[in-house]
């Protein structure tokens, strides 16, 4: 048992308990009780004071790739299985101490996080919740032997069958499709869709068939729409929208935009050691992005959050650019950029009965920070407890 004693809560983020402040009992792996402040006693082992720490759910990154890490991936290619394995298993744990105590992972070299998934969600080694997709579904389509084993190419309804299934059979908790051109694909054209809506049907149909859910990657209107209108449930990136494709947003209850702003503003602001192709497409696209994402907060769209983390050097647990991104660029309140972290990607996942609020009942996956990031995005940088299942992975006598 653990007593996390006086902290302060985020009503929005915190379910049936009304107080500013409070004690959180976690037990077992999960939070048991919410009690009003400095009302429960315990052993001093088994207390944290958390005064002066905003107490709130575990971040959810609901995109990235352990397997880049914004490198050169001619080089990377070449780089062993085994020690690939490492590498996405120190990234993850790197996330998981900046508090991101769920991922996604949408899309590696050869399947292997899948593997690696299954041995941290079995508690043989620390890391954060994993999902993964493992290999991306993709058209034949320029640019895709850039990235070595990341794709299987799929290229009729048939095929994409196949390839859904072959994913499903390997362990994957998600299917990543990708349905037009992408910024770091050389010669690729981020608005262009690549996909036939008939091969994009057969493989949401395979993979409703067997309880997974479809990620999309996804920049320009006419794929958009077409995910939307297939039931695809995470449209990656979403980047160039229209008024209709808000419209669709809108009235589904099923799709929904997973914007990615962090990959972009780092590529104009460092452009000097990324590839020419990089910055030109990201030079095209930042205003359109934004401009959509305001329309999103403008008509209140449901958004998830996530980096793409692994596209450029640094990237992985560097949340707090995205965060900045969306505050500073786009004109999300911090206290929205959070709940887009947290309680809607729960929702957008399909995991919010386990994590996503401060709950009696749910996953005691926490992360506290000095300060009120709820009312200050840079107060994210100070992390100071992260919990994983109950047990202390960052802060107090650690
Ligand atoms: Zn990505």
């Amino acid at each position: 048992m653990l007593v996390l004693r006086n902290a302060r809560l985020i009503p929005e983020l915190t379910e049936d308990y009304e107080e500013r402040y409070g004690d959180v009992v976690v037990d077992e792996g999960l939070i048991q009780e919410i009690r009003p402040a400095k009302s429960v006693s315990a052993p001093e082992n088994k207390l944290i004071d958390m005064s002066g720490k905003t107490l709130m759910p575990g971040l959810i990154e609901a995109h990235l790739h352990l397997d880049l890490c914004g490198k050169n991936t001619f080089e990377e290619n070449v780089e062993p299985d085994s020690y690939r394995i490492m590498r996405c298993l120190r990234l993850a744990q790197e996330n998981l101490k900046q508090g991101y105590t769920t991922i996604r992972d949408v899309g590696d070299r050869s399947n292997i996080t899948i593997g690696m998934a299954k041995a941290i969600n079995e508690g043989m080694i620390m890391g954060p919740d994993i999902l993964t997709s493992g290999m991306i579904i993709s058209p034949t389509e320029m640019g895709n032997d850039y990235f070595g084993d990341m794709y299987a190419e799929a290229n009729s309804p048939c095929e994409f069958t196949k390839a859904v299934r072959r994913q499903y059979q390997l362990g994957a908790d998600w299917i990543k499709i990708m349905g037009t051109g992408a910024v770091m694909n050389p010669g690729g054209e981020p608005g262009m869709p690549i996909i036939y809506e008939e091969e994009l049907q057969a493989a949401v149909r395979a993979a409703d068939y067997v309880g997974l859910p479809v990620a999309v990657h996804c920049h320009g209107t006419e794929a958009i729409k077409m995910c939307i209108r297939s039931g695809v449930r995470t449209v990656e990136h979403s980047s160039i929208m229209d008024e209709e494709c808000i419209r669709m947003y809108k009235s589904s209850e099923t799709s929904f935009p997973m914007p990615t702003l962090s990959p972009m503003v780092n590529f104009l602001e460092f452009p000097e050691d990324k590839p020419v192709h990089y910055v030109e497409k990201a030079k095209k696209m930042i205003d359109i992005l934004i401009e959509g994402q305001r329309a999103c907060k403008e008509s209140g769209i449901k958004i998830g959050w996530a980096t793409d983390a692994g596209v450029y050097e640094g990237s992985h647990g560097n949340g707090i650019y995205e965060f900045r991104a969306r505050v500073n660029l786009v004109g999300f309140t911090p206290l929205e950029t959070l709940m887009q972290a947290t309680k809607n990607n729960a929702e957008i996942l399909m995991i919010d009965d386990k994590v996503g609020t401060i709950k009696c009942g749910k996953r005691a996956n926490l992360v506290a920070f000095d300060g009120n990031p709820d009312e200050t995005i840079e107060a994210l940088s100070d992390v100071a407890l992260v919990l994983k299942a109950g047990k202390i992975v960052r802060g107090h006598l650690l």
